[in-house]
This record gives C-alpha cells, sequence and structure tokens, in this order.
C-alpha cells in the first residue's frame, strides 16, 4: 500500500513543496518500498531509530530529524542528516554546532515554534527567538545555518483554528525574515503540515510538509 498511497499523497502536493514522509515508528522495509517509489527525503523523531535505519537503508536519502532532540543523541545523526527541524532551545542550537564542528559540517535547521493551544508541545516563543538571533554566540556559530522555521499546529478538528496557528507560523517566518535574514537567500523554509492538515498548511504558505500515516498507515505504539 505505500507506494499507492504515496502516490496519492504527491497528486495533492504542488511542485514547490516538499515532501517528507515520516517513516517514524515503520520498519526499514516501508522505507525503501517508499524508496522503490521514488521517495528520497524521510523524517524520523528519534536519533537511535534514525541512526539504525541509516546504517541499512541506502545512502543517497535525505534523512530529516523532526522530533525533540537530546543534545546526548546529537552524535547519533550529526554525520548525514540533511534538515533538522526542531531546534527548540538555545542550548540545542548551541549543541548541535559544536558536534557539526567536530565533523567539518555546516547543518541546516529550522527554528521550531510553540503555535499551538496545547501546552505539551515542544517550541520556541518569539522573545526566545529573538535572545538566539541576536546573542552574540548565536553570530560566532561557523556549523549552523538557519534556514527557515517549524511548527505543529493543534490536533483538532477545527480547521479554522489550525488554519490560524499555520497563518501565524507565516507572519513569524516574515518577520524574522525582514529583520534577521533578508539577505540570506537560504532562509526560505516554513515546515507545517502533517496528515490530516497539510492541505490547510499548503495554503497558509508551508514549503515542507511532514507526512507520516498517510503514506505509511496508522502507527502502532506498544
Ligand atoms: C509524527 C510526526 C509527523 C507526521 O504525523 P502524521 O500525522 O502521521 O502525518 C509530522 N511532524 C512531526 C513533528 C511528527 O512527530
Amino acid at each position: 500500500m505505500v507506494k499507492e498511497n504515496l502516490e496519492t499523497v504527491r497528486k495533492t502536493i504542488p511542485s514547490g513543496v516538499l515532501l517528507v514522509a515520516v517513516s517514524k515508528t515503520k520498519p526499514a522495509e516501508d522505507v525503501q518500498e517508499a524508496y522503490d517509489a521514488g521517495q528520497r527525503v524521510f523524517g524520523e523523531n528519534h536519533a537511535l531509530e534514525m541512526r539504525d535505519k541509516h546504517e541499512v537503508l541506502p545512502k543517497d536519502i535525505d534523512w530529516h530529524f523532526i522530533g525533540h532532540l537530546q543534545t546526548n543523541k546529537i552524535k547519533y545523526i550529526i554525520e548525514y542528516v540533511r534538515l533538522i527541524h526542531s531546534i527548540d532551545t538555545f542550548n540545542l542550537l548551541q549543541a548541535v554546532n559544536k558536534e557539526a564542528a567536530k565533523h567539518q559540517r555546516v547543518v541546516d535547521c529550522l527554528l521550531q515554534f510553540h503555535i499551538a493551544e496545547e501546552e505539551t508541545k515542544f517550541g520556541l516563543s518569539i522573545d526566545e527567538a529573538e535572545e538566539i538571533l541576536n546573542s552574540a554566540e548565536y553570530k560566532a556559530m561557523n556549523n549552523v545555518r538557519v534556514c527557515g522555521v517549524m511548527g505543529m499546529a493543534t490536533n483538532t478538528d477545527d480547521m479554522n483554528r489550525v488554519r490560524k496557528e499555520f497563518h501565524q507560523l507565516k507572519e513569524i517566518f516574515a518577520s524574522l525574515k525582514s529583520r534577521y535574514f533578508a539577505d540570506s537567500e537560504w532562509f526560505k523554509e516554513i515546515s507545517m503540515g502533517m496528515s490530516h492538515d497539510y492541505p490547510v498548511a499548503i495554503e497558509e504558505g508551508s514549503t515542507i510538509v511532514r507526512v507520516g500515516s498517510k503514506i505509511f498507515g496508522e502507527r502502532v505504539y506498544n
């Protein structure tokens, strides 16, 4: 079913919007099936799971890290990760910069913002992001490149609410772009939208959608 699901999802995504196939909790065989259907960009939210899949799967896969990242786990992904969507503290950005330097890499990152109603979702406030971007430490970081923003909407069927939250993220992006990244052509990504809300996210200006269950089926946690 993975191939069929992937084709169905692809038809709904305009060119210019990147589809990250979120394979968390799914076996490497499922990733391989999507790979064989042409998909090259995959998202994971646990460092060790990403490492294990990276080891056994084709090396031309772009691995995106999309979950809460503990600083002591960065080492498992830093050599190959293509984009870290989930920078949610200054401390994490500093730690990624430090690990990336050990491998002479410049790692692309997104700042994750808290846009949902729920208290449990990780993410920065605008004040916290500005504190990072204004700091001397940030300006001296040579091994991370901030390429945009990421956010998760409230998990609800109320699409008006979801739309408002995505709209808010787009405004955060525009504000940071004009004040900090006007001359940085790489600061262009807005990662928002999951299986149940990605069409709304695209209408609100998403450049990257992260779709899991609609491609790989419902996840079973045990
Ligand atoms: C699991 C996950 C997704 C994908 O969720 P689906 O509802 O299965 O599409 C997207 N983004 C993040 C951050 C996730 O953890």
